[in-house]
């Protein structure tokens, strides 16, 4: 161990020149942001693989036989030097990225996922794994210690390390052949997204739409060339075009268009990598002795196998088609009411929608924007994690971080003040930030500190809010405050985590798990208390109105048998297709899908999120494939753990937040989730709360 401790410092020579590489003499050991460069990357990364490699050779060449000490944490040490390195590259080409660090990024990849792979394949490090594997029972382990080892094993043999000879060198082949594929599968999305535009050259063209979304639409036309507004696939142009446009003809045009992506024969036509991909998946979940890739999967999640999956959705499924059926309904009496034909067509759905929107629960979304300026609502997201959990965040405006919008803050404990993490909260748009909202680390705690203690994580919530002009307040949306609530449930995930391993800790956890902490956390942003207490006008400090909170709540239900189906369609495809447990090679996946839908009764006026030929939850990376359930696995935890705040009668309720740290925020994947789940709990989660919550059933079904 000492031996490996000593190969994580990189040699002065190369240090000197590269701050990736150095010590950092900075508060909190951040990264010196205002001294790196993209040409710093590469030669970071080369050394510290090399380090990480000499790391890993010297715990398999031990000449001791293999104990758990001097192999499993051995092994979650090594790499630091690595994985700082990639928590800095990954972070800034997210969140404030250059050409340099994207062209930096392309090289990158490929490099970085070998290195991965020849790690997990190792055969002198797995063999002393899996001797300790087989002698579990006899190790004496506590019970993180044999969570750690076993989270280990799985990933080693599901990297193919357990095969040998022509198995394993067909398990490299097909996971090779599959990077190719999912790359070009998402291709091929973005390829068919540019290529359609539906010009609107007159003005009864743009009939019913907002000045938003005509902007957006000129903009979309003067980026191609045209002085035309143009409609394009782009989900923020064409889902707000079949929102408003009142021209039916325009509005079928662009939904065929927007449903038939990466299903047209020629360059982008992704049937047949959708097939190739489902065939290889299918192959390979065989080579570990799999019924099915779905099977393969999800043995390594929460859900376990296919069947409960099944289970779930199915439960769901009944619910959310009388709600869609009762919806469709209120769309065809509106029709009728405007003269307008009442059969209600796929693409009629959200424009009707809208309107009854309108008419049951009108609020426009400048009444409620003045109640939520940001920073009220990070205020009452830090005092919630205050009065759940005991931390104070305490603002460090003197620390730099990687952009002036950044800050910092130090996490403690209330009583007794001691340091439990660093937070950084990026909360604005700009053009050197990707899209969409996300929290990252730049360091994962451990119990790996010099005497054993506790490493201080650091954390980073990303958002997108529009910043308002100098000197005005920023005012969120209801959704905005939502998305602002939902990743600090994320970072309080990776700031509470208290695990002696890295492999488990934080957010490291199953991915029917992770979403858990962060759907819980957007509940107290709707507990009148809260509202009451932050959601205050920027100019008059006025509560919140009790009348506008209701319409918000009421609101919530809107359209959720629509979604539901549209979503749980999706999923069940996803199972189906990836359950075959053989895929023809002629397999014609509009009508796989077609009869799957059939079987479930699908009503096709509400159709599905996505259609295999652009499902790139599924194909264009192998992340949500035969996962796509795990949104709704997640939401019936969350909505089931909420209720033991309902039934203590407070939201804060002392001894229910303490069980919820220790149970589901602290222990990161060290227990498995079912127990730590039923710790928290007492019991299993009840699905109940979530078609509550849904509004699919009601309270007193
Ligand atoms: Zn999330």
């Amino acid at each position: 161990m000492a031996t490996a401790r000593r190969a994580g410092a990189a040699s002065p020579a190369t240090a000197g020149a590269n701050p990736l590489l150095g010590e950092w003499q900075t508060p909190y050991g951040l990264p010196p942001f205002d001294r790196i460069e993209a040409a710093h990357f590469a030669p970071a990364f080369e050394e510290a693989m090399r380090v990480h490699r000499a790391e890993i050779e010297a715990i398999a060449a031990s000449s001791a036989p293999p104990s758990f000490e001097n192999t499993v944490p051995a092994l979650d040490r090594a790499g630091r030097l690595l994985e700082r390195t990639h928590a800095v590259f990954h972070n800034l080409a997210a969140s404030e990225t250059s050409p340099e660090l994207q062209s930096a990024q392309l090289g990158l990849a490929p490099k970085l996922a070998a290195h991965t792979h020849a790690v997990q394949t190792h055969a002198g490090l797995f063999a002393r794994i899996e001797a300790l594997y087989e002698a579990r029972e006899r190790l004496d382990l506590a019970p993180d210690q044999r969570r750690v080892l076993e989270r280990y094993r799985s990933d080693f043999v599901r990297a193919g390390a357990r095969l040998d000879g022509a198995a394993r060198a067909r398990h490299a082949r097909i996971v090779g052949r599959l990077a190719e594929l999912t790359t070009r599968f998402g291709q091929n999305v973005l390829a068919d997204e540019a290529a359609f535009r539906l010009e609107l050259r007159h003005e009864p063209d743009l009939a019913g739409l907002p000045e938003f979304l005509r902007a957006a639409a000129r903009q979309a036309g003067a980026e191609r060339g045209l002085d035309v507004p143009v409609v394009t696939l782009a989900r923020s142009l064409v889902v707000p075009f079949l929102t408003f446009s009142e021209r039916r003809d325009l509005r079928e045009r662009a939904w065929r268009a927007w449903t038939t992506r990466g299903e047209h024969d020629g360059a982008n036509d992704n049937r047949p990598i959708a097939r190739e991909i489902l065939a290889l998946r299918r192959e390979l979940a065989g080579l570990h002795g799999a019924r099915s890739y779905a099977d393969h999967v999800l043995a390594d999640t929460m859900a376990r196998e296919p069947s409960h999956v099944q289970t779930l959705l199915e439960q769901v499924w009944k619910p959310a088609c009388a709600r869609a059926a009762q919806e469709l309904e209120a769309l065809e009496a509106l029709a009728l009411s405007r003269d307008e034909p009442p059969r209600i067509e796929p693409w009629d759905w959200l424009y009707y929608a809208e309107k009854v929107r309108k008419v049951r629960y009108d609020f426009e979304e400048a009444q409620v924007k003045p109640y939520f300026p940001l920073e009220r609502m990070v205020a009452a997201a830090f005092d919630c994690a205050g009065r759940l959990f005991g931390l104070a965040f305490v603002e460090q405006p003197e620390v730099p971080a990687y952009h002036p919008d950044v800050k910092v803050y130090e996490v403690r404990r209330r009583d007794g003040g001691a340091l439990v993490g660093v937070f950084l909260h990026d909360n604005f748009a700009r053009p050197s930030k990707r899209s969409g909202a996300w929290m990252s680390s730049y360091r994962v705690t451990s119990h790996h500190g010099p005497d054993g203690e506790r490493v201080v994580p650091i954390v980073v919530n990303n958002n997108n809010f529009a910043k308002a002009a100098p000197g005005e307040p920023t005012l969120l949306s209801f959704d905005d405050a939502r998305t602002l609530f939902h990743e600090f449930g994320h970072a309080l995930h990776g700031l509470l985590s208290d695990v002696r391993y890295v492999r488990v800790a934080g957010t490291r956890v199953l991915r029917d798990f992770v979403e858990l902490p962060s759907q819980l956390f957007e509940h107290w942003l709707t507990e009148p208390e809260v509202l009451k207490r932050h959601a205050r006008h920027y100019v008059t400090h006025e509560p919140i109105p009790d009348a506008l909170v209701e319409r918000v709540h009421a609101a919530r239900h809107f359209n959720q048998g629509h979604e539901t189906v549209r979503y749980a369609a999706s999923a069940f495809v996803d199972l189906a297709a990836h359950s075959l447990q053989t895929v023809p090679p002629d397999l014609d996946l509009a009508a796989f899908e077609r009869a799957e839908l059939d079987r479930l009764g699908h009503p096709a006026v509400v159709g599905l999120n996505h259609r295999l030929p652009h499902f790139q939850h599924l194909f264009s990376s192998a992340a949500y494939a035969a996962g796509y359930y795990a949104y709704l696995w997640a939401e019936v935890l969350e909505a089931d753990a909420y209720e033991a705040f309902v039934e203590a009668g407070d939201p804060f309720d002392a001894e229910v937040a303490e069980r919820l740290r220790r149970c589901i925020y602290a222990s990161g994947d060290s227990v498995d989730p079912v127990e730590a789940y039923r710790a928290f709990r007492g019991r299993h989660a009840r699905i109940g709360p979530m078609l509550q919550q849904r509004g699919l059933i009601d309270i007193d079904d």
